[in-house]
C-alpha cells in the first residue's frame, strides 16, 4: 500500500465529466454496449476523443524535441503528479491509532511520457520550495495574454 496521497495530477483522466464536450450522455445500454465508459452517479457517459476538450483539464503536451515550439493544437498525453505523505504516515505514528503525526518534509514527483516511460523522484523540502519558486518566477515573467 502506498503511503503517498495524491495533491497534483495533470493527466488525461482530469477532464470535468458534464462539462467536457468530449463526454456525451449515454444510456446505461448504449455505455455497456461501447465498452469504455464513465459513470456519475447514475449517469452515463461515453468519450469521444476526437472532439476538443472543452474543459481545459486536458494531458500534457507531447515532447517533440528541444528544436521544436509547442502549440496548443499538438499532441497530449502522459502525466505530470505530484504527491505527499500524509501526516498520520509519518514514520512516527504510522501503524498506530492516531492520525495525527508531525509533518512529512517529502514529496514525490513523477513523470510519464505518453510512451510509458516515467521518472519519478523524490524531493525534499528545499527543492519543493526551489521548484515553487521558479515556477512562479516563470508564471509572473509571462503575458498569458500573449501566443505561445
Ligand atoms: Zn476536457
Amino acid at each position: 500500500m502506498s503511503i503517498y496521497a495524491t495533491w497534483l495530477s495533470i493527466d488525461d483522466e482530469s477532464h470535468i465529466i458534464g462539462e467536457c464536450a468530449q463526454y456525451a450522455r449515454a444510456t446505461a445500454e448504449e455505455a455497456r454496449a461501447a465498452g469504455g465508459y464513465a459513470v456519475s452517479g447514475d449517469r452515463y457517459w461515453l468519450r469521444d476523443r476526437s472532439v476538443a476538450c472543452s474543459c481545459g483539464q486536458q494531458a500534457p503536451i507531447i515532447y517533440e524535441g528541444s528544436h521544436i515550439n509547442p502549440s496548443a493544437e499538438d499532441p497530449r498525453g502522459g502525466a505530470v503528479l505530484f504527491c505527499a505523505i500524509p501526516n498520520h504516515c509519518h514514520p512516527s505514528v504510522r501503524g498506530t491509532d492516531t492520525d495525527d503525526g508531525p509533518s512529512v518534509n517529502y514529496g514525490r514527483l513523477a513523470v510519464y511520457q505518453d510512451d510509458g516511460e516515467s521518472c519519478t523522484l523524490v524531493l525534499d523540502r528545499k527543492q519543493i520550495a526551489q521548484l515553487r519558486d521558479t515556477l512562479t518566477e516563470w508564471l509572473d515573467s509571462r503575458d498569458p495574454e500573449e501566443a505561445l
